[in-house]
């Protein structure tokens, strides 16, 4: 985390959070992993060392919070947190990082993840929708990259849960580093999302190395503002303030 923060300050970010996985899901193998009190620990020994030079937020990614509800409201009670991440990267038994997920068509691929997504959006309580359309991340290898039109009718009302539910979108930039070399979500669902009268934004580097902390959050930030969105969503405490993005530094 040290380092994480060491990049930040050095890159000129103003504020980061960080956000372990928090998976339930049976055959996840990460399943525990996270060690509250020794995460939170470092967290709070980064924020003491940081004063006054990097606001650093207390975040948690929940794998499948429309599963694992009760869980997920249990681990938000144990610690101040600032948000929730929720994020799906299984459906059914089968996980979209792992190449047998790829076996069906990319029609079926996407179809299958994107209706789950609104199962997400519509039951499980979180703050931040992470990675939205992420089976292309590891799917771009066996289908090529996807047009996000193909699937409008199954994303617009996971938009419109996220609306309704006030759950911000993250725009997460790990893909622009690989492969793949896409935002999740892209231009498209940025539009319909601003378009429906959708406010809340967040940009994420999914950063799991010091090297990578910040990475393509300048193209992030103009994706945001082409796609005519006019705010970044701030977290504390679990809520959200909106900020304008004309009084964003760049980052
Ligand atoms: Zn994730």
């Amino acid at each position: 985390m040290e380092e994480m923060c060491e990049v930040a300050v050095a890159r000129g970010i103003p504020e980061i959070g960080f956000a372990e996985h928090y998976d339930l899901h049976p055959d996840e193998n990460q399943r525990d992993w996270l060690d509250l009190d020794r995460w939170a620990g470092e967290l709070e020994a980064c924020r003491a060392r940081y004063a006054g030079r990097l606001t650093i937020r207390a975040g948690i990614e929940a794998g499948e919070p429309h599963l694992f509800a009760d869980a997920v409201r249990d681990i938000s009670t144990r610690y101040p947190f600032d948000y929730i991440l929720g994020s799906l990267h299984w459906v059914g038994r089968e996980n979209v990082f792992f190449p047998g997920y790829f076996v069906r068509t990319q029609e079926a691929a996407f179809r299958m993840y994107f209706e789950e997504l609104e199962q997400v959006t519509r039951v499980g309580e979180f703050d931040i929708l992470a990675h939205f359309d992420i089976p292309i991340r590891a799917g771009f290898q066996y289908h090529g990259s996807y047009d996000p039109s193909n699937f409008e009718s199954l994303i617009r009302p996971i938009l419109r849960n996220c609306i309704e539910r006030q759950i911000a979108i993250e725009i997460n930039t790990g893909s622009l580093r690989r492969s793949a070399a896409v935002l999740n979500p892209g231009p498209p669902i940025l539009h319909w999302y601003a378009e429906m009268g959708g406010k809340h934004l967040t940009l994420g580097s999914d950063s799991h190395h010091p090297q990578h902390v910040g990475a393509g959050l300048d193209v992030a930030l103009a994706a945001a503002k082409e796609a005519g969105l006019k705010h970044l969503t701030r977290f504390e405490g679990r809520a959200g303030r909106l900020m304008s993005l004309d009084a964003e530094p760049s980052v």
